[in-house]
């Protein structure tokens, strides 16, 4: 992967050898044609799933219900390997995880896991690499290498639920609770791949993972046909839109997307999908010292957002590699806060987790020394 010169925005993938087919690219119906057609029993797809998202059993050894002879044809016809973990990084007493990843055809992503008291939530991501190029984000400086399958994207939420199911995370075992897209890539660049993976993390098993829909967040840079496009899905998943500028001319720069869609369009498709869904939608803002943080952008964005079906989520920029940028200051960050809040504009500011091993927000670029 290169540098990407400034401004320069990528949004078809290259082309790349397929993945191979995987039960989570499939519905239920279509796992049982797949393996009516190699002339297995089609029942035997429900069982499977099960083994898959329910139970969290990837080793055929444990597929008691289904007979010896069968075990290993299944699992080729259904569950090759996606991708195999190269490294494993760990913050916070080992409740921040982040597994770099290798693709079929060599491609590296990385996913992360955080654990919380009430909730665990899984970051994802969604393309090898991104076609954004926002200047202060790790990911965007290396470019797009390819859109990721469903099922790759699927894997990396059951590997964690895995992994919660066998105590491997402090805290006991547990579930995934929450998914973000909000690790490498632009989720909805690769539309089809990623409403997928949603339909098969909210399906219940034996479809899919059973994961709540208000549990999963899509966050974006504000490709608007695409927002309207889920707007239109009916889902009710929560859209976070990465915005970090109020006025058109520094979003711009930092999120260079926007030269495409403006910041008024971004927020109109977002008041849209708010008003179709009910769902309040997160507005992600990068606070960066004396670029973004000034009052008068609070008071430009607090007008903006005042009186919506809204939450801000102030991030505290992580440091990225060659990036001249960083945090703005508490004082700063704090004042932003109070702007905010005198419009009646709810916001927090996001507790980022695993700065350390290069896991945060904006940090994921996956190589392997
Ligand atoms: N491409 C999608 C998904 C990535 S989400 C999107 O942009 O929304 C990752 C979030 O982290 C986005 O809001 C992104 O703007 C933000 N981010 C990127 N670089 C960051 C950095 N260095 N510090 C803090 N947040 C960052």
């Amino acid at each position: 992967m290169s540098a990407q010169k400034p401004g320069v925005l990528v949004f078809e993938a290259p082309r790349r050898g397929k993945p191979p087919r995987h039960l989570a690219d499939l519905t239920l119906a279509e796992r049982k044609q797949v393996l009516t057609d190699v002339g297995l029993p089609g029942f035997r797809a429900a069982q499977l799933s099960k083994h898959y998202f329910d139970r969290l059993e990837d080793d055929p050894q444990g597929w008691t219900d289904i007979p010896l002879t069968q075990r290993e044809q299944l699992r080729q016809a259904m569950l090759p390997t996606l991708m195999t973990p190269v490294r494993e990084l760990t913050a916070d007493q080992g409740t921040t995880r982040k597994t770099l990843w290798k693709l079929h055809d060599g491609a590296l992503v990385e996913s992360v896991l955080m654990r919380y008291p009430d909730r665990t939530t899984m970051c994802v991501s969604s393309q090898a690499g991104c076609g954004m190029n926002c200047p202060f984000c790790a990911t965007g400086q290396a470019g797009l290498t390819r859109n990721m399958s469903t099922a790759e994207i699927v894997e990396q939420v059951v590997a964690g639920a895995r992994t919660l199911a066998r105590g491997e995370v402090p805290g006991g075992p547990g579930r995934v609770s929450n998914v973000v897209f909000m690790g490498m890539g632009e989720p909805l660049a690769n539309y089809r791949a990623v409403i997928s993976a949603v339909h098969r993390l909210i399906e219940p098993a034996p479809e899919g993972l059973g994961i709540s829909q208000r549990h999963i967040t899509v966050s974006t840079v504000g490709l608007v046909p695409a927002i309207e496009r889920l707007t239109a899905e009916n889902l009710n998943v929560t859209l976070a839109v990465s915005l970090h500028a109020p006025d058109d001319e520094l979003r711009d720069e930092l999120v260079p997307v926007n030269t495409r869609w403006n910041v008024g369009e971004v927020l109109g498709a977002a008041w849209d999908y708010a008003g179709q869904t009910g769902r309040r939608v997160s507005i992600e803002y990068a606070l960066i010292k004396d670029i973004n943080d000034q009052a008068w952008r609070a008071d430009l964005l607090g007008k903006r957002l005042k009186g919506k079906l809204v939450h801000v989520n102030l991030i505290p920029l992580n440091p990225t590699p060659g990036s001249k940028w960083t945090a703005s200051r508490p004082e700063d960050e704090a004042a932003f806060v109070r702007t905010l809040q005198a419009h009646g504009v709810p916001v927090t500011v996001r507790d980022t987790r695993g700065r350390e091993i290069d896991g945060a927000c904006g940090q994921l670029a996956a190589h392997e020394d």
